[in-house]
């Protein structure tokens, strides 16, 4: 018998609306200084609680400790100027925010996500996993006024990377996941350096290790951005042979309601694949049967082995209604999928 498939989520989840604004990117937080650590934890249990509720075995603190996936990382780096904000177009130019800026060496003088970790440690007996943005996605997410290149800062950030998630498995975190939605959008200077700073930040790791790479949150400007990208998203053509070769050990990737060629999936023979199953989108909620069908697509290019169940993409900008009943869907389809596909 094959193993069962496992079933996690690419890693953020909405924020309840007594900790922070609800569906937005960049929300604030509504609580005090004073209470956000208790706030923060409570809300990361119930998420906690509502994964293993919906059966998913690999578990995420759905980063309710951080307003955004690469500055709650860049909050504690020296080196960065938070009051010279830069407005700047990013992933490509999709979206325009105002960035902080590098304005000496980076250094990292203290844990960033520790203790988050060790919360998530201590509240489940499941695998964890753990987010980190990624070395590339962090360069296009902060204007640099210091380093001669985008990838010279790259590597930089890559070793700070590299010593978080070091102590994040030393406190017992089963996957370590590092977030390069900008792959998509540079595929070839990921092909160039990209996945060499990758391979800085996971060097050494005594856990598993993943990159996750998407097609962004569901909102407006990623929905447009897609529309735009024709009816074969192929970006992963590029991507995947060279990840295939590297030594990261799993690929989270899109792949329901998404115009990816599933075959694609085809170039990563050696790698885990966390495989999208479901949408981020907010407006339509996925039954487990429509789970079970994307899954049944998916193993017509991977093994079974290969295999894990998983979202397109965080969670963190829908409604947390529509989060929960997805996780929920997604939990009972790849039950369902283990009955029908594994005997
Ligand atoms: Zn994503």
């Amino acid at each position: 018998m094959a193993k069962k498939f496992k079933a996690t989520t690419a890693g953020s989840l909405p924020k309840y609306g007594w900790l922070a604004e609800t569906e937005t990117l960049w929300p604030k937080w509504k609580v005090p200084e004073n209470e956000l650590w208790e706030k923060q934890k409570e809300s990361a249990m119930l998420w906690i609680e509502e994964q293993e509720k919906s059966g998913l075995e690999i578990i995420s603190e759905g980063e309710q400790f951080r307003i955004h996936f690469v500055h709650g990382f860049l909050k504690k780096i020296k080196g960065i100027d938070w009051n010279k904000k830069t407005k700047m177009g990013i992933r490509n130019d999709r979206y325009t925010v105002e960035v902080p800026t590098v304005v000496d060496v980076v250094s990292r003088e203290e844990s960033i996500h520790l203790k988050e970790a060790q919360v998530l440690r201590e509240h489940t007996e499941q695998l964890t996993k753990f987010t980190l943005p990624g070395p590339m996605t962090i360069t296009d997410t902060i204007a640099n006024d210091f380093y001669s290149s985008k990838q010279e800062m790259a590597m930089h950030f890559a070793q700070l990377l590299n010593a978080e998630a070091n102590e994040l498995s030393q406190a017992g975190i089963d996957i370590i996941q590092f977030d390069e939605p900008a792959f998509n959008s540079f595929t070839n200077e990921s092909v160039e350096w990209g996945i060499e700073a990758l391979e800085i930040a996971i060097k050494n790791l005594d856990c598993k290790t993943a990159v996750h790479i998407c097609y962004g949150y569901g909102i407006d400007e990623n929905l447009r951005w897609k529309d735009s990208l024709g009816n074969q998203w192929n970006e992963y053509k590029t991507l995947f042979p060279a990840l295939n070769n590297s030594n990261i050990d799993q690929v989270s990737l899109e792949f329901a309601g998404s115009k990816v060629p599933a075959e694609l999936m085809r170039l990563l023979p050696n790698k885990e694949i966390m495989v999208g199953v479901i949408t981020v989108v907010a407006d339509h909620i996925e039954t487990p049967e429509e789970v079970k069908l994307n899954i049944a697509e998916a193993l017509k290019h991977v093994s079974k082995d290969q295999f894990i169940a998983c979202s397109n993409c965080g969670m963190a900008p829908i409604p947390i209604e529509t989060a929960k009943l997805k996780i929920k869907a997604l939990g009972e389809g790849t039950k369902m999928a283990n009955t029908v596909f594994l005997d």
